[in-house]
């Protein structure tokens, strides 16, 4: 009788280092964003750290230089509301570290919209920055994408695109849209080999939930989230880092909640 591994392949290693590549990442100065840029840099990647102000930038890339990483880091301010800004920025970027491999569209904000108040002074900023910028990142970057060896791009969603909490459905609506187009976007470039995959944390304990006070984030996580707690963003940036591997090479157009179990729980 023929052993089993006689008949098999070899097994086929994969990487899983992203050591060298040029990551993207928006809203780096905060939050997921600053986790996902020092888990990259740790990993060896250099991390284009892009936020509103650039001392704030600044802040992150100095950080990640104090850390002595295998990687590097350096900070542009960048407003994703601003298209002209993105293609600068992208540009920029893309000539300093020699091409960009990875775009981990992140920034963000929450503004409740209020249907008697001013919905639009809500709905405005929040589908601008957290669709729109989007695709323009994407398209800023896609020439270099294209050459890049192993493309990858991971848009930051939320349990919000999967569900709705209440007085919240301008972000709400955004974050649908996210899951939206990392799908179309994921269809559309997969003939080129760039996987487009999405991430949708649930209640992840950043400074955009810090005026939730903490006893109703411990009620709220022990009501709703089989793991009873917030996630530290560090637990969102892991995930991202596993959708950028190199090994990564067969995953496309998910939907990936990193939430403690929130979507999954009915009672
Ligand atoms: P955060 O406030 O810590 O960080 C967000 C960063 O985005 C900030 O540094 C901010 O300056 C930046 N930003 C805002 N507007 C910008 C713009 N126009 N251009 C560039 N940068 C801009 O928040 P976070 O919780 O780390 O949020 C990161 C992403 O995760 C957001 O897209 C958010 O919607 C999403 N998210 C957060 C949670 C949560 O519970 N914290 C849950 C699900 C999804």
């Amino acid at each position: 009788m023929t052993a089993p591994s006689d008949s098999l392949p070899p097994y086929r290693p994969l990487s899983r280092s992203i050591a060298g590549k040029t990551a993207i990442v928006t809203g780096a100065a905060s939050g997921m964003g600053r986790a996902t840029a020092h888990l990259f840099a740790s990993e060896g990647a250099h991390v284009a750290v892009t936020d509103l102000e650039q001392d704030a930038s600044d802040a992150v890339a100095a950080e990640i230089a104090d850390d002595d990483y295998a990687g590097s880091a350096r900070a542009w301010a960048l407003d994703v509301s601003d298209k002209d800004a993105i293609i600068r920025v992208t540009g920029e970027v893309a000539e300093a570290f020699g091409g960009i491999d990875i775009l981990v569209n992140n920034a963000g904000f929450a503004i409740p919209g209020d249907w008697d108040g001013d919905y639009d002074a809500a709905w405005e900023p929040t589908l601008a920055v957290m669709l729109t910028a989007h695709q323009r990142m994407v398209r800023a970057a896609l020439p270099w994408l294209r050459k890049a060896e192993h493309p990858r791009i991971v848009n930051i969603a939320s349990t919000e695109g999967l569900g709705a909490t209440p007085g919240n459905s301008p972000y709400v609506a955004a974050k649908h849209g996210v899951i939206g187009l990392t799908r179309g976007m994921a269809v559309d470039l997969g003939r080129e080999g760039i996987t487009v995959n999405c991430i949708c944390p649930g209640p992840i304990d950043t400074p955009l939930v810090a005026a939730i006070p903490d006893e109703h984030k411990e009620i709220y996580a022990k009501r709703r989230v089989p793991l009873r707690r917030y996630a530290i963003p560090e637990e969102v940036a892991h995930m991202t880092l596993s959708c950028v591997l190199p090994a990564a090479s067969f995953l496309t157009g998910a939907a990936i909640p990193v939430d403690g179990g929130l979507t999954i729980k009915n009672a």
